[in-house]
């Protein structure tokens, strides 16, 4: 990300166009030559906060040649344990599609902590793959909580 470019978490998008609507509103109340000043700063900040053009999920705002979006558990992509300092992501997913002069290089990618997918089908595949280990794991949990309760 270079200097020029913003980052706003999505959730904190809808703050910002809030408190600049509110700006807007008062400036009939306040004198010709500030409220002029203010509608140049206004619509250059309108302009930092404009939604990425070409992936609906990229959280970057803003003019931006990197696209992505992290995981977090507000947008329901990540698991994390623990709590204060001590909080650590068990599964994290989200995109990124970056800038290259390498054409190869451009496409985007989804991934599920480190492993990446290139392609829908591939996603799919390795979703599938996860539920059933996660089946597994809960009908593991059920024989082995099961067989805890006879010690
Ligand atoms: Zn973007």
């Amino acid at each position: 990300m270079t200097s020029t470019e913003t980052s706003t978490r999505p959730d904190q998008r809808t703050g910002v166009a809030a408190i600049l609507d509110t700006v807007e509103a008062h400036l009939p109340h306040v004198a010709p030559d500030l409220a002029a000043r203010s509608r140049e700063a206004l619509a250059a900040a309108r302009t930092a906060e404009a939604p990425c053009p070409v992936f609906r999920d990229c959280e970057a705002v803003g003019p931006h040649h990197d696209h992505y979006l992290h995981g977090r558990p507000s947008v329901g992509l990540e698991v994390i344990d623990g709590n204060g300092d001590n909080v650590e992501s068990l599964l994290d997913a989200g995109f990124g599609a970056f800038s290259s002069d390498d054409p190869a290089e451009r496409g985007p990618v989804i991934y599920l902590r480190t492993w990446e997918a290139t392609s829908q089908a591939q996603l799919v595949a390795k979703v599938d793959e996860i539920r059933r280990l996660l089946d597994a794991t809960v009908a593991l949990g059920a024989r082995v909580f099961a067989d805890g309760d006879r010690a």
